[in-house]
């Protein structure tokens, strides 16, 4: 579960037996207990010698017998928080050491450590605020060297108490002690705290200042179903008892949001008594970045119908910070955590918003301030990997090891809906925090902010940056930031197949299969069922589903119903049908019906995230998407519902021009006659598409020789649609690829942009 890219250039074989050794650790080894572990391994080993930060990394000498059995010890049991991203090692004269030494960090130079991710409570930190007799017994702000903020304190490197949030706390003699000695578990813990030192909860009601305790009144305002804010790590959740349809219904009307899903947050034996929970799942769950992961509901889940309505699987998280465990353990029961804004504006973090009055009825807060936001990170399990929906906290910046070396630094923009940015230098990429729909003003200023910020830390400039073609994006104009950078587009589908390609990292050639709602295509049209061959250097569209007309453009992503009457209209003989379907929408079902047969007001399409949209409302699903997906969402979970069918219906691979098009029309033409059940036939639309993208992949295949087959887009977030397609694509001997360290959908783009631009600068390949 853990991404872990170590880049050993150790032959163990090489280590002698006996004599002395000097190790060099570069990746993140400062501020994740690293050094007190060497110390404990090394009195295990009865080694001598030193450990010492250094402006590099660690650097450690040791001196004695059983050397091999020693570095074979500490590289499978370095702490947890630690990444060791590459360990040289070296034989160097003995020196007849007598002691084991901690010594002072070497402050010299540009300090070139990695920054970890904030990571969810451990369990020592649990064990002590369960116990009375502990000077931290039921604090909101425990942590150690093992777990706690990172990324999210973090203000400038290198890091040290100075540079983070918790500057202006001083440590009480207490909390200076353990911080000083090498064998305590908060040795250089930069965030620790006490009661006595450390930040203060305080409770606002109605915007003034309550008196009292403050973790009382913010449980007798959940307690009254009312809907409290609450400050987390990386930014503010509203807050709700779950099983109160009450105070579901107030956070869904200050929300703004009818049916969208909200994550739950819950102890592990709450979370088992809603859903089924996997090994793997379990392990996500219980992981050091503690993300919220999409778990399918048992038979008769009472929760899911407020939660997520219309679909088959509720988001659930484990309390990840100190504060959370309190909440949750006081209530004892699962309680809605979403976080906190309102409708697609980014995520409130700074305690002075004036949105968090109007969202809350009550504002949980305290005063260590989040130095940048990072929103829950969001997973399934596919195949026991992780599969995301949404990278942030916990993650990010973990880097991304890339299949090359860039000459030029790369700063990747991404695209409108679910946005993030990716810095790309050298052989690594960092993907940003989830930033959101930069279609609004305040989320593309988070998202320039956010770029600022991580620029600064990281002391990078970008000399190429990467925009998306589409003309209306509006971070487009972020560029402009950056005079004297070249300018690169990288078009929406062929980043979503280099994403893949640059996370998994694959040099050879693929067949890449983009399927999502929608992105800018070459020719002004808007593409969204793409097949490409090629590989990081260049993809090249290959085939593509049939063009449908997209009837007001973006109106028709909101509402499926117009893609429904487009769909109906160009199915040879369905006219009556497509007419009594715009009746049931008056006036304007008729008018948007005109528009279908002139041709006007609308594009081509070749999206499949709209062919989704058209199949679940013509199936009767529902006719608007509240959020984006929502329909599609529905139309995956009543497939869920049906045994697995073996049959298709009937669909056609036609020749416009070179381009191979998969026309589905034949396929709703039989499913609008189809006389079996409504999930029988959502499951037999899933497993038509999975053997049309078979059929495209082998006469592709034909054409160009390829075997590999890349499968990336908002669309395959469907795990029944990826399973069916993976399994079809391997029976028939193709390597499948799937993603497992970003999202296929837009939020992995910008890693995409930043590998598709970076290969034209890199020598070999
Ligand atoms: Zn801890
Ligand atoms: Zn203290």
């Amino acid at each position: 579960m853990k991404p872990r890219k170590v880049n050993m250039d150790l032959r163990l074989a090489a280590v002698p037996e006996r004599g002395r050794l000097r190790l060099h650790f570069s990746g993140i080894v400062q501020g994740v207990g690293f050094r007190p572990f060497l110390y404990r391994a090394a009195e295990k080993f009865k080694l001598k010698g030193f450990v010492k930060n250094t402006s590099a990394g660690v650097t450690l000498e040791i001196e004695g017998n059983r050397l091999p059995g020693f570095v074979n010890y500490i590289t499978r049991n370095a702490p947890p928080l630690s990444l060791i991203e590459t360990l040289r090692l070296e034989a160097v004269p003995e020196r007849n050491s007598r002691k084991f030494l901690i010594l002072e960090s070497e402050t010299n130079g540009r300090n070139n450590v990695m920054v970890s991710p904030d990571i969810a409570l451990c369990a020592n930190c649990q064990k002590e605020m369960a116990d009375p007799s502990d000077r931290r017994h039921g604090y909101p702000f425990t942590n150690c060297t093992d777990c706690g903020p990172r990324l999210t304190i973090i203000t400038g490197l290198p890091y040290d108490r100075p540079l983070t949030t918790m500057k202006g706390f001083t440590m009480c003699p207490d909390c200076a002690r353990e911080y000083r000695l090498p064998l305590d578990r908060r040795y250089h813990a930069q965030p620790i705290s006490c009661p006595q030192c450390g930040p203060k909860l305080s409770l606002q009601i109605k915007g003034k200042a309550s008196e009292g305790d403050s973790l009382d009144g913010a449980i007798k305002i959940l307690k009254a179903d009312k809907v409290l804010a609450v400050k987390g790590i990386g930014g503010y959740h509203l807050a709700c008892r779950a099983a109160s349809a009450a105070a579901m219904a107030r956070l869904r009307r200050l929300k703004n949001r009818e049916r969208k899903p909200f994550a739950l947050m819950a102890t592990m034996a709450m979370i088992k008594k809603n859903c089924r929970v996997s090994q793997a799942e379990k392990n996500m769950l219980l992981s050091p970045a503690a993300p919220i992961v999409l778990l399918e509901t048992l038979p008769g889940n009472r929760l899911v119908s407020r939660v997520a309505p219309g679909q088959n699987r509720i988001g659930f998280m484990l309390p990840y910070s100190p504060l959370h465990k309190l909440l949750i353990e006081i209530m004892g029961e699962p309680l809605v955590m979403t976080s906190a804004n309102l409708a697609d504006e980014p995520l409130i973090f700074r305690d002075d918003s004036r949105m968090l009055p109007r969202l809350a009825d009550a504002v949980l807060a305290h005063d260590r301030p989040i130095g940048t936001f990072c929103d829950d990170s969001v997973l399934q399990a596919f195949n026991k990997d992780t599969y995301f929906i949404r990278r942030s906290r916990g993650f990010v910046p973990l880097p991304i090891g890339l299949p090359f070396t860039s000459s030029r630094t790369v700063l990747a923009l991404g695209g409108m809906l679910k946005t993030t940015f990716t810095l790309l230098q050298g052989d690594r990429a960092l993907v940003s925090p989830h930033i959101g729909d930069t279609g609004t003003t305040s989320a593309l200023a988070a998202e320039k902010e956010a770029i600022n910020h991580f620029l600064d830390l990281f002391a990078l400039r970008p000399e190429v940056v990467v925009i998306d073609p589409h003309p209306a994006y509006p971070n487009r104009l972020l560029a402009a930031d950056f005079p004297g950078a070249e300018i690169v587009e990288v078009q929406h589908h062929r980043a979503h197949i280099a994403s893949l390609l640059a996370e998994r990292s694959e040099k050879g050639k693929v067949l890449g299969i983009a399927l999502d709602g929608s992105g800018y295509g070459d020719d002004g049209t808007i593409w969204g069922g793409e097949f490409f061959s090629g590989d990081l250097r260049g993809l090249e569209r290959a085939g593509h589903l049939l063009p449908v007309f997209l009837p007001g453009g973006d109106a028709a992503a909101r509402e499926p119903w117009r893609m429904a009457l487009s769909l109906l209209r160009a199915i040879p003989g369905a006219g009556p049908k497509a007419e009594r379907l715009a009746k049931k929408f008056g006036r304007k079902g008729e008018q948007v019906l005109e528009c279908i047969v002139e041709r006007r007001g609308g594009v081509m399409t070749t999206s499949c995230g709209r062919l989704f949209d058209g199949v679940a409302a013509l199936l009767g699903l529902g006719d608007l998407n509240q959020f984006e997906g929502e329909l599609p969402m529905r139309l995956q979970a009543e497939a869920e519902k049906a045994q697995p069918q073996k049959q298709s219906y009937p669909y056609a691979i036609e020749q416009k021009g070179a381009m191979p098009v998969l026309n589905m029309l034949l396929a709703l033409e039989a499913l609008l006659d189809d006389k079996k059940s409504r999930a029988e036939k959502a499951y037999r639309f899933h497993l038509t598409l999975a053997n049309g993208l078979l059929d495209m992949a082998i006469h592709c295949s034909g054409v160009s020789g390829i075997q590999t087959v890349a499968l990336s887009g908002g669309v395959f977030q469907n795990l029944l649609l990826l399973k069916l397609s993976r399994e079809l694509l391997q029976k028939n001997g193709f390597q499948v690829l799937h993603h497992t360290l970003v999202p296929a959908n837009d939020g992995g783009i910008a890693l995409g942009q930043a590998a598709l631009a970076a290969t034209k600068y890199c020598k070999e390949f």
